[in-house]
């Protein structure tokens, strides 16, 4: 499969790749949602955090999310939402920060710092876009 940009620094690819041996294919209608959240949300926080941000988890067909235990009505099953990190704990903690700071451009729908340290820095930051545009932040230790 060619690589398909979604925006200048995150591919489709990316954005679809599991660990697991099971179908992960995104219908259009994904493909559009995903295509949103790195337009709206993580470019611009790439953008801001200055160095490269990693994708653990996008997209999740429901026999991916079932197997990663996600919850059923998960956004990573509507292509909206990304698991990501910086790779280091304080990269997180910071990305966290300007994610916080900029809520109000990014219009991200959650933003969940997980698995927080005792000092607040998180493993990863779940983010989600969608038409909501909730805002909501929660931390997970
Ligand atoms: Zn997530």
């Amino acid at each position: 499969m060619p690589t398909i940009s979604l925006s200048p620094h995150f591919t489709l690819q990316e954005l679809t790749a599991t660990k697991r041996k099971l179908q992960n294919k995104p219908d259009a209608n994904a493909v559009e949602r995903l295509r949103l959240l790195c337009q709206h949300v993580l470019e611009p926080l790439r953008e801001l955090y200055g160095e490269a941000i990693q994708v653990n988890s996008g997209y999740r067909s429901p026999a991916v999310n079932a197997a990663v235990g996600g919850a059923p009505t998960s956004q990573h099953l509507r292509g909206e939402a990304a698991d990501i990190t910086t790779g280091k704990l304080e990269g997180n903690r910071r990305l966290l920060g300007i994610a916080l700071e900029h809520a109000r451009e990014l219009g991200f729908d959650q933003l969940i710092a997980e698995k927080s340290n005792t000092y607040g820095y998180p493993r990863w930051l779940h983010i989600s876009y969608s038409d909501r545009k909730r805002r909501q932040q929660f931390i997970v230790t």
